[in-house]
């Protein structure tokens, strides 16, 4: 029986595996579900909040990509799983207005790999969900820039009258998103002045702080990846409150455990994921965060026969024990391992049976345009510090791989130049 590859998600994961796989088995065996029309590499929402980066030139449709890596591509989001039949529900599609304009469908799957992500997890901290934005999608990044340039606007219209007049961000969770994004804006702030809010002074008037609940920002990469990216951002104006719990936000107000209250025009939520919870309506073992459980494997526990998770949205256990993190790079081994299975399974061969075993090649964290900080897993597992221009090449470096994995080695080339010429041929951030 010809393959009947389904896969739900197109992201970090998903998308790398149905392109890998399509070029090899072709549209009829594989298929692509995702509830948006485009992708966008996740690890780069932060600039586009910033506006540093193009929402509309950097998504890749998923129709261009289904047609040029030889995959099916269906619009419409997973809802429903009848692992008995075989069969998986994917939701009605509705224009703006609300008007349907694709039905709800059930497809037949011969293999499943659910790759969904994940969202934000609030922890239960009163207006978290209601007062703040997350990045969790293209959307909330999108979201959060318009209001950031609405803020900015009202901000240098007060000026006239109100010299006190400034544009508060606050962003709670100091981990890689949290420091990227608190980076970028800074950046960006310094752009905007010099493109028209010229009453503004960025460092002065546009304020961005940092809170942490850890005693240190970045807290699981080395200590020195942390002080140095704290260095960086203080250097820039951002206020950086570490070992600090929020307890509760509202519209315009940020408060902490200790009492201490913190202005917010603009907040963003980093400070955790979960899985999405429809995941736990599927029939399938979720864990506490909502993830779905698998072996090392990657496949579902619980006898679910030809049903896979892989990225975010999976529980995989490590060799220790330890859940596999949720990040860019685990979601591209393990696609690249399933692949490898899966091909093996769909030319009539046993799939093999070493496990999927993460790999640790070290952490990036993009401090703007012109640099980077982080850690390299060298030799014997030692981690080697790097920082600066090298650092930032290699932070860009990965957003390349995922680009050649999807596009190809010479489309990559090409679009990796269109896009420096376009950067500098326009405003470095985007404007409307
Ligand atoms: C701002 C930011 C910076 C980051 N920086 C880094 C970094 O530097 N390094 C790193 O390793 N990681 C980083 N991460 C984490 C990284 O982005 C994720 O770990 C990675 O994207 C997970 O990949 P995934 O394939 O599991 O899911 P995703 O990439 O999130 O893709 C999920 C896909 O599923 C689709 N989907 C969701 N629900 C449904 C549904 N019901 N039906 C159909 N489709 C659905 C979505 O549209 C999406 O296309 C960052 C994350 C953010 C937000």
């Amino acid at each position: 029986m010809a393959a009947n590859i389904v896969v739900v998600g197109g992201g970090a994961g998903g998308l790398e595996l149905v392109c890998k796989l399509g070029r090899r088995l072709g549209p009829a065996a594989v298929t692509l579900v995702d509830s948006r029309l485009s992708h966008i590499w996740k690890p780069s929402l932060h600039e586009v909040a910033a506006g540093t980066l193009d929402l509309h030139q950097e998504g890749l449709s998923y129709q261009m990509l289904a047609h040029d890596n030889g995959f099916t591509f269906v619009y419409g989001a997973l809802t429903a799983l009848d692992t008995a039949a075989r069969r998986l529900t994917v939701s009605a599609v509705r224009d703006e207005a609300g008007e349907e304009v694709l039905p709800e469908r059930s497809l037949p799957y011969g293999t499943l790999v659910i790759a969904v992500g994940s969202t934000s997890n609030y922890f239960g901290v009163p207006g978290a969900a209601e007062h703040t934005i997350s990045l969790n999608a293209p959307e909330d990044a999108e979201h959060f820039r318009l209001r950031m340039l609405t803020l900015l606007a009202r901000a240098e219209l007060r000026k006239e009258h109100y010299p006190q007049a400034r544009v508060d961000i606050v962003i709670i969770g100091g981990g890689a998103t949290g420091v990227e994004l608190a980076a970028e804006l800074r950046e960006a702030s310094g752009v905007h002045a010099a493109y028209g809010f010229r009453r503004l002074d960025p460092n002065r008037d546009v304020t961005i702080t940092l809170l942490e609940g850890a005693p240190r920002i970045l807290s699981p990469l080395p200590e020195r990846v942390s002080k140095a990216a704290a260095a960086l951002l203080v250097e820039r104006h951002v206020k950086v409150v570490t070992g600090c719990k929020v307890i509760r936000i509202g519209a315009h107000l940020v408060e902490d455990g200790n009492g201490v209250g913190y202005p917010a025009d603009l907040c963003v939520w980093a400070a955790g994921i979960k899985a999405p919870a429809f995941l736990g309506t599927l029939g399938l073992p979720v864990n506490k965060a909502g993830q779905i459980e698998v072996n090392d494997r990657l496949q579902v526990i619980g006898g679910h026969a030809g049903v896979h998770a892989l990225g975010d949205c999976a529980a995989c256990p490590g060799p220790d024990g330890r859940l596999v993190p949720p990040r860019a790079q685990a979601a591209h081994q393990q696609a690249d391992y399933l692949c490898r299975r899966l091909l093996r399974e769909a030319a009539g061969r046993p799939p093999g049976d070493d496990p999927y075993v993460y790999t640790d090649y070290g952490s990036l964290v993009s401090m703007g345009s012109q640099t980077s900080v982080g850690s390299l897993m060298g030799a014997l597992r030692a981690s080697w510090f790097i920082e600066g221009l090298f650092a930032r090449l290699m932070y860009v470096s990965l957003h390349l791989m995922h680009h050649r994995a999807v596009l190809g080695a010479l489309r990559t080339g090409v679009l990796a130049l269109a896009r420096y010429l376009i950067k500098r041929s326009t405003p470095l951030v985007k404007l409307h």
